[in-house]
C-alpha cells in the first residue's frame, strides 16, 4: 500500500480482508479472543502472533495502526488511549533510571508536566533547550537516551532544524524522538523521513477531526539503533534478549509491552474506529483549513487592532523558511497578538462567534487564550520564554466559509 501516493492511502490503507466483504472498517468488541486448541493458545502466547486479549492487540486497532503507519512512512505503529499515554510509552522504552532526555523548549504543557512529574519519578532527568543543533550538541551527554522536539511549538509556532538534529542523533547513537501531532499524521510533516527515529503523537487532533475523540500513537521506522540500549540486549532468565527476538522491530514490542500490556493504556475499538474514519478525510481537511489560514492571517496582518499575527504562511514570519523545506502545506494555526494584554484578549473573545475551546485541528474552528487557559500553570517567565505573552489569541482554522470567519473575526476585533 505505501507505493500509492498520500491520499489514496488515507482512504484504502489498512483495511482488513472481511469475510463478508465490508468496505467499512468492522468493529471488534470484543475483550478476548478463543482458541481452536490448547496449543494455538500457548503458540499465540508465546509468539504475539495472532490476538489473545484486547489490552494487548484487536483488529480493530490494528487497522488504524496499519493506516498510520503508511501514512508517516513507518514501518511500525501503536495505537493508545491518548496522546499522553503514546508518549510515556515512547520514552519510558529507552530510558531507566539515572537516565537523560533532551527536550525541546516550549513543549506541549502536559508534555513538560508528563516528563517533570512522571519521569521524574521514575529517576529519569530531563534538560530543556531549543530545538537547534548546536543547542541540544551542548547538553548531550553519554547519559542522553533521547532528543525530543515537537513539529511545530504551540503556540509559538517554531519548527526545529530536522535534519540537523537528526544527524547529531545519529553521529551519537541516541534516538530522535518527534511529537508529530501539529503535523497531522504526515498530512503536513513527515518526520520518519526527515530523520525522526521515532514519532508520536496525540491522534485527538487532526487525525480524528472531529474533537469527538482522544487517542494517541507511537510510530518507529525499523533500525539498528536499538541495539545499542541495555534493556534491548539484557538476557531474560532464557538466554534471549529483545534485540535477539525482534531485532529491529525491538523498539515496537517494548513499547506494546510497556504501554499496552503492562500499564493497560489501550485505545478502545470504538474510538479506533473514528479515529480510522477521520483519517479519510485528513488530507482534504488540512489542505482546505490550512488555505483559509492564510486568508485569516492575511486578512489580520493588516487589521488596525492587531499588533502581530504569526502564521507560517506569512513570507516574512520566522517559520516560513523551514515550514518551505519540511511541510506540505503552511498548517492551519495561527495567532494574533492584540492590545491591553488579557483585557484586551477578554475583549475580543467575549464578543466572539467562534468557540473558545483549548483543542485544535477540529472541523470548526477554535480560539483560546494561552496566557489564562493551556499554559495557565506556568510561571510568568515560562510563559514568555514559550513565547505566550497576555494579549495572544491562537486561532486553530476549521471548515467553516473563509468570508464567515473573517466577518466574525472582523465584528469582534472592532
Ligand atoms: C494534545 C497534544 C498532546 C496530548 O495528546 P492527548 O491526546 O490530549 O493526550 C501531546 N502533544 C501535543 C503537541 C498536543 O497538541
Amino acid at each position: 500500500m505505501n507505493v500509492v501516493r498520500y491520499d489514496t492511502r488515507a482512504v484504502l490503507s489498512g483495511l482488513p480482508d472481511d469475510p463478508y466483504g465490508a468496505v467499512g472498517l468492522p468493529i471488534y468488541a470484543t475483550a478476548a479472543f478463543a482458541f481452536s486448541s490448547l496449543e494455538e493458545g500457548a503458540r499465540r502466547f508465546a509468539t504475539g502472533e495472532g490476538y489473545t486479549y484486547s489490552r494487548a492487540q484487536n483488529p480493530t486497532n490494528q487497522a488504524l495502526e496499519e493506516r498510520l503507519a503508511a501514512l508517516e512512512g513507518a514501518a511500525d505503529a501503536a495505537v493508545f488511549a491518548s496522546g499522553q499515554a503514546a508518549t510515556l510509552s515512547a520514552v519510558i522504552a529507552l530510558a531507566q533510571s539515572g537516565d537523560e532526555v533532551i527536550a525541546a523548549t516550549g513543549l506541549f504543557g502536559q508534555t513538560t508536566g508528563l516528563f517533570n512529574h512522571v519521569l521524574g519519578l521514575m529517576g529519569i532527568n530531563v534538560h530543556y533547550v531549543p530545538a537547534e543543533r548546536d543547542a541540544v550538541a551542548e547538553v548531550l551527554s553519554d547519559r542522553t537516551r533521547a532528543i525530543f522536539v515537537e513539529t511545530l511549538s504551540n503556540p509559538d509556532l517554531s519548527i526545529p532544524d530536522f535534519e540537523g538534529i537528526a544527524a547529531l542523533a545519529e553521529a551519537h547513537g541516541i534516538a530522535f524522538i518527534v511529537d508529530n501531532t501539529f503535523g497531522a499524521v504526515g498530512a503536513l510533516a513527515r518526520p520518519l523521513t526527515l530523520g525522526a527515529h521515532v514519532v508520536v503523537e496525540s491522534l485527538t487532533k487532526w487525525a480524528s477531526g472531529h474533537g469527538s475523540v482522544l487517542g494517541g500513537t507511537v510510530l518507529a521506522r525499523r533500525t539498528d539503533l536499538w541495539q545499542r540500549y541495555a534493556p534491548y540486549t539484557t538476557p531474560d532468565a532464557e538466554g534471549k534478549t529483545l534485540w535477539s527476538t525482534f531485532g529491529p522491530q525491538a523498539y515496537m514490542a517494548r513499547v506494546r509491552q510497556l504501554g499496552l500490556s503492562l500499564m493497560g493504556m489501550t485505545l478502545s475499538p470504538f474510538h479506533a474506529y473514528l479515529i480510522f474514519q477521520g483519517l479519510e478525510t485528513l488530507p482534504l481537511r488540512v489542505e482546505r483549513a490550512s488555505r483559509t489560514a492564510m486568508e485569516l492571517a492575511t486578512f489580520l496582518q493588516g487589521h488596525p487592532k492587531v499588533l502581530k499575527v504569526r502564521c507560517p504562511a506569512l513570507p516574512q514570519d520566522p517559520s516560513h523558511e523551514r515550514a518551505k523545506r519540511y511541510f506540505r502545506a503552511f498548517g492551519t494555526l495561527l495567532t494574533i497578538e492584540v492590545e491591553e494584554g488579557s483585557e484586551g484578549a477578554a475583549r475580543v473573545l467575549d464578543k466572539c462567534r467562534l468557540l473558545q475551546a483549548p483543542n485544535v485541528g477540529d472541523v470548526r474552528t477554535l480560539v483560546v487564550h494561552p496566557w489564562t487557559t493551556t499554559h495557565g500553570r506556568l510561571s510568568e517567565p515560562a510563559r514568555l520564554k514559550a513565547g505566550v505573552k497576555p494579549g495572544l489569541i491562537r486561532i486553530s482554522v476549521g471548515l467553516e466559509d473563509p468570508e464567515d470567519l473573517k466577518a466574525w473575526l472582523g465584528e469582534c476585533l472592532a
